[in-house]
């Protein structure tokens, strides 16, 4: 039943490439994360393009924004505008610490995050855990400049498995709790719960970080109020900050943060800066400024947590 379902998902997923062009006539890829709202890319060549056991993979190019990633339909990343997500839910959290030597990073097989996390040189060791391994596969073949080696650095491990799984398992313990994964659809759903931030909070040292894909508030709040409200069970200080990726449309990105500790918050600029000399190499955007705006948060997001703390 499962395989007849999946081909018929996947026959109505080639269809949409079909007709998006079709009716353009030239190839476009139309994404599908909303029912009524999406964006659109022209696609100029696609590199890669198939069904693992878990999920539809493409990678095309397009002119404007290098190579493009979609699973499932969702825009996953694009080479113009990746740097951005990386550097925000890599450097906050390891930055703000201040001396992380373990890091546990849940998704994220495309490798930008593992890219950025291994600029910090007080890190010993990075776990990467990713349901999918045709994905950590084909990134490394496709999308060489999304990981740049990281997948190789001798810190490194990487598991092919469910992160849920894997968390509830884990006998170690980590700085920062990294979730790169996709939205609470599919095999991501489970990264969404109170039961794996439970075990996330168990898995992290005293005074450990926790930061998630946390999907874009305008478009998205029920993601917002869910993961508040499942964190809150579990982490003393629960809050977010926020980054702009162009094509994660609808506004600003989320990303979720969970402590217990709530002193981070007070890290002066000069501390940023102090702690960014420690980084190898270029960044393009997380800068100790951006850093403590990140966590400015709009009223309609505000008004959205409160109406969830009074429930
Ligand atoms: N930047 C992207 C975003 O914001 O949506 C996420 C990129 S990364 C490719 C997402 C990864 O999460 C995918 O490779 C997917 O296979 C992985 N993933 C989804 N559910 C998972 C699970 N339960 N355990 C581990 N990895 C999972």
């Amino acid at each position: 039943m499962n395989s007849l379902r999946n081909q018929l998902k996947y026959g109505i997923f080639s269809l949409t490439i079909l007709l998006a062009s079709t009716a353009f006539g030239q190839s476009w890829y139309a994404e599908t994360l909303y029912d009524q709202y999406a964006q659109s890319f022209q696609i100029d060549k696609i590199i890669y393009q198939d069904k693992s056991d878990l999920q539809d993979l493409i990678i095309f190019e397009n002119k404007d924004f290098g190579r493009v990633f979609a699973l499932d339909g969702i825009i996953q990343l694009t080479e113009r505008d990746e740097y951005v997500y990386h550097e925000m839910l890599a450097h906050t959290p390891i930055i703000a610490h201040g001396n992380v030597k373990k890091v546990l990073v849940i998704g994220g097989g495309d490798g930008g995050v593992l890219r950025e996390v291994l600029k910090h040189k007080s890190i010993d060791r990075v776990v990467l855990v990713e349901i999918d391994g045709d994905v950590v596969d084909f990134s490394k073949k496709y999308l060489p400049n999304i990981s740049k080696g990281a997948f190789e650095d001798p810190r490194v491990e990487i598991v092919i498995a469910d992160g849920c799984q894997y968390i509830k398992e884990a006998q170690e313990f980590f700085d920062v709790i990294i979730c790169d994964s996709t939205d609470p659809i599919g095999p991501g759903e489970v990264l969404f719960t109170s039961e794996f931030y439970n075990d996330c909070h168990t898995r992290l040292n005293p005074a450990g970080i926790f930061v998630n894909q946390n999907g874009v508030p305008f478009m998205q709040a029920d993601e917002l109020s869910m993961t508040y409200k499942n964190r809150k069970d579990h982490f003393k200080d629960v809050g977010f900050y926020l980054g702009v990726i162009p094509t994660y449309i609808g506004g600003f990105m989320a990303f979720g943060w969970a402590s217990d500790e709530s002193s981070y918050h007070n890290i002066t600029e000069e501390q940023i800066n102090n702690r960014l000399e420690q980084i190898k190499g270029p960044l393009k955007y997380y800068n100790a400024k951006i850093h403590k705006a990140s966590f400015a948060l709009p009223e309609f997001m505000l008004d959205e947590l409160k109406k969830t703390e009074s429930l």
